[in-house]
């Protein structure tokens, strides 16, 4: 029987073993919605999904691309989702919560808005088209599935975006990446990732794609204003500003080497799995920590501070996170 392993879960492993142990084996989520950095990552993520979804549609249907409209669109979606949050998670928030909540939609709408400006799709790219089923679809947000070769395994994840250069018909796979700093240790972490998606589209679609992207996103704007006194954006400080925002990480091959390093990844993690007694209350049998970095964007942070402080963790997994039965 085949068995299962997503990108993200391999990835998560790799960032920090602990934060495997707590997401996928104890099966632990954050029970409320707040306005931290997930949530932006989130918001930016779903709004950049939106903006390309619309030039896609004039794509499709031969009409000029227009930034104007798949910036209002992206803003819509930002506005929609975060109100859904809102409501969900009303009873948890206080009015600073919420206040805290506003501010962050207004952040996301920023930053999708000067990423959209960064990559200027109608000038540079245009978004990658395949068929499913006699349908067009356009890759975004796009689900991966394939057997791996040789493996009991069958990897399946979401690609971000596949574009296509219009300068040289170059095809890039794109990851967004929301991060409170740019790093070069993440671009690293993250070449598995889009060297699995170059194999899995050439082998879903027979798509040559020799570079693989990853745009990593600032979750805070510098102070210093960019749009005019009537409130319209100031296009050349956004554009100064954009790079402050938007840190590109190119990389031109192909990597199957790559590829095989996952499925190994894969192995050992099934082998932890098959290892690891989750019922056992010693904390000896905690996989280890990955400590720096990856703890700013962790969702279990303030389980890890509480634990590594002598706080009382227990109480925080009861009253802020959902455990699977
Ligand atoms: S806070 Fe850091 S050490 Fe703790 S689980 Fe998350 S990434 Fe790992």
């Amino acid at each position: 029987m085949k068995r299962n392993l997503s990108v993200s879960q391999a990835e998560t492993f790799q960032t920090c073993s602990y934060k495997w142990q707590l997401k996928y084996q104890r099966g632990l989520s954050k029970d409320t919605v707040e306005a931290d950095a997930m949530s932006l990552g989130s918001l930016v993520h779903d709004g950049l999904a939106a903006a390309l979804f619309s030039y896609a549609d004039d794509q499709i249907n031969s009409r000029d691309m227009d930034t104007d409209i798949a910036l209002v669109d992206a803003k819509l979606e930002i506005e929609t989702l975060g109100a859904e949050q809102l409501v969900a998670s009303i009873n948890e928030l206080d009015t600073e919560k919420i206040l805290e909540f506003k501010a962050m939609l207004q952040t996301a709408i920023l930053l999708v808005r000067l990423t959209i400006e960064d990559i200027d799709i109608p000038k540079n790219y245009n978004i990658v088209l395949v068929d499913v089923e006699g349908e067009t679809v356009p890759l975004i947000e796009h689900w991966l599935e394939y057997p791996v070769e040789n493996t009991d395994f069958i990897f399946r994840g979401i690609v971000d975006a596949v574009l296509e250069d219009k300068n040289d018909g170059t095809i890039e796979v794109v990851d967004w990446k929301t991060r409170a700093k740019f790093s070069n240790d993440t671009a690293e972490q993250l070449k598995m990732q889009i060297g699995i998606y170059q194999y899995m589209l050439e082998k879903m679609y027979g798509m040559y794609v020799p570079m693989g992207t990853i745009y990593q996103i600032k979750s805070e704007l510098s102070k210093s204003p960019i749009h005019n006194a009537d409130g319209s954006l100031n296009k050349t400080r956004a554009k100064y500003q954009s790079h402050k925002v938007v840190s590109v990480i190119r990389n031109r091959e192909i990597q199957k080497r790559l590829w095989f390093n996952l499925v190994s990844h894969a192995t050992r993690i099934y082998d932890i799995t098959l290892d690891y007694d989750d019922n056992d209350d010693n904390d000896d049998n905690d996989l280890p920590r990955a400590y720096g970095m990856p703890c700013s964007w962790c969702e279990f942070r303030d389980i890890c501070y509480a634990e590594l402080h002598g706080y009382d963790a227990d109480s925080i997994i009861k009253s802020s996170y959902k455990e699977k039965e």
